[in-house]
């Protein structure tokens, strides 16, 4: 068979005898399957999919891309496969192969490949009493989310997870293999964390980890009737809220499937969601004012770090999937009403998820020696979605989670979140305008010709 974005033979033959790793292109059997991402909503059809599994795989994908003219997509797991241009003349470069994970408990550091998942470094740190600055979901990729920002649940203790990055190893547009730190090559060193993958192919990430053994984490469920009372008190009780907490509200609807609990299947809820790090007697007290709202289900505990990847509830498989992100300058009282209009008891709505979470804390100071992402200028983030098993699905949960950024317009910040921002945008929308300015200039330097695609492109230029 033979479809428009077919390589040619020739080139298909050459691109197998350049690399050890497997190839797949339009038309051979497994080529379905190896285009798939996380998100089963994203229907990738690159020229070729090339699954590496060292450095030397894909520095040979990178070159052998350059000498042909096309471009590269780097992907671990496809969870962030929504916001990506269509890569019909571009080599697939899955790193999902490459999940080898080193835990050194004496410097308390991890170091990554490319397609280790969060679930790979938080259980073996967990075992030396370490945490990472993991997100929500256990399954997301260490690379793109970390490349991103990187928002999870000790984010107002520690910041983004970019900024807990030591090192990184990059396979340059050129096809050479180098080591970005404070002490090498700064600006590439610079760009990835928190500037997205739009300067070369990460080969792996090296990170700082933190002495955290347990913590006392849970979620308070209130029938989906009470949202706009949990919601409003939740935001108030925020602004009372150490460092040490970091929390989200949310509007729930449970699917009708098996895996949910019984007791949660098919059901709607408004939830606050946090995490606590210290003592359970101290959480407990931090809690009270929102737990005297009588919850019908309370699960805050005592639990180790690595369980916090369950807290949140992700889906634990590929699922089709569309939503979007906004970063909110605050979120005051009209703000949280004007959310419970569109998602709350009353609507008619197939958004399955709204959420907002807490930000401020040490993500709202500019880290030391940070990345393409310092600190975030908001108090709170946005983020709906549900579920897209349709194409009509799909339009109607974008246009339904477009309502709710545009109902919330009057508290946007001036640029979103890099993770959170689904809809395809340039990463000025995402960044803060000195930071997309710099990323201009170092695209400029090392890939003047956009080899390289990312989740959200840079434009390069060196005025
Ligand atoms: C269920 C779910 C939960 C989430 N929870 C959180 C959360 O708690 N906090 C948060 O901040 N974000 C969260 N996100 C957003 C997530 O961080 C982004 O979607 C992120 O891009 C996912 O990274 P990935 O590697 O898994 O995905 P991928 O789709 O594989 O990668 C996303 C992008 O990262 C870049 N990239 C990936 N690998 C490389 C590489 N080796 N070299 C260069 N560039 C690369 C590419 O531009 C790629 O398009 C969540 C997303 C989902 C779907």
């Amino acid at each position: 068979m033979t479809t428009p974005n077919s390589l040619s033979c020739h080139v298909s033959q050459a691109l197998r005898a350049s690399i050890a790793a497997d190839v797949f292109v339009p038309g051979e059997h497994g080529y379905d399957h190896a285009r798939q991402a996380w998100n089963l909503f994203a229907d990738q059809q690159p020229a070729a999919v090339v699954f590496a599994e060292s450095a030397a795989d894909v520095a040979r994908a990178v070159k052998f891309a350059a000498a042909q003219g096309m471009r590269i997509a780097p992907q671990g797991t496809g969870h962030g496969s929504p916001s990506l241009e269509p890569l019909e003349d571009a080599i697939l470069l899955k790193t999902a192969r490459m999940r080898r994970v080193e835990i050194d408990p004496a410097t308390r550091t991890a170091r990554a490949e490319a397609g280790a998942q969060w679930q790979d470094v938080t259980v073996p740190a967990g075992e030396h009493g370490l945490a990472a600055l993991a997100g929500t979901s256990p399954d997301v990729g260490v690379t793109g989310y970390t490349l991103g920002g990187g928002l999870g649940w000790l984010a107002r203790r520690y910041g983004l997870a970019a900024n807990s990055v030591t090192a990184a190893e990059i396979v340059t547009p050129d096809g050479h293999l180098v080591r970005a730190d404070t002490d090498h090559e700064p600006d590439l060193f610079w760009a990835v964390r928190g500037g997205g993958g739009s300067v070369g192919v990460v080969t792996a990430l090296e990170m700082t980890l933190y002495p955290v053994r347990q913590l006392y984490a849970g979620a308070l469920f209130f029938p989906i009737q009470r949202s706009a009372q949990v919601l409003h008190a939740w935001q108030a009780w925020t602004g009372t809220m150490p460092d040490e907490v970091t929390s989200l509200g949310r509007i729930l609807r449970l699917p009708s499937l098996p895996e949910v609990p019984e007791l949660l299947r098919g059901r709607a809820f408004a939830l606050v969601e946090a995490a606590y790090l210290g003592d359970a007697h101290t959480g407990a007290a931090l809690i009270q004012p929102l737990r005297q709202l009588g919850p019908e289900l309370d699960t805050f505990a005592t639990i180790p770090a690595a369980a916090l990847a369950q807290l949140h509830m992700d889906p634990a498989q590929p699922v089709p999937f569309q939503g979007d992100g906004a970063l909110l300058a605050d979120a005051p009282a009209a703000a949280i009403d004007a959310l419970a209009a569109l998602t709350g008891p009353d609507a008619d709505t197939s958004l399955a998820s709204i959420e907002i979470r807490h930000l401020g804390g040490a993500l709202a100071r500019p880290a030391r020696d940070a990345g393409a992402q310092p600190q975030i200028d908001a108090k709170y983030v946005m983020f709906t979605g549900g579920f897209t098993p349709t194409p009509e699905a799909g339009d109607t949960v974008r246009a339904q989670a477009q309502a709710v950024k545009d109902a919330l317009a009057a508290w946007h910040a001036p640029y979103d979140y890099y993770n959170f921002a689904e809809t395809p945008a340039d990463a000025d929308a995402v960044l803060a305008p000195a930071s997309y300015r710099r990323l201009q200039k170092i695209k400029a330097t090392y890939d003047p010709g956009q080899a390289i695609i990312s989740a959200h492109p840079v434009w390069p230029t060196t005025r």
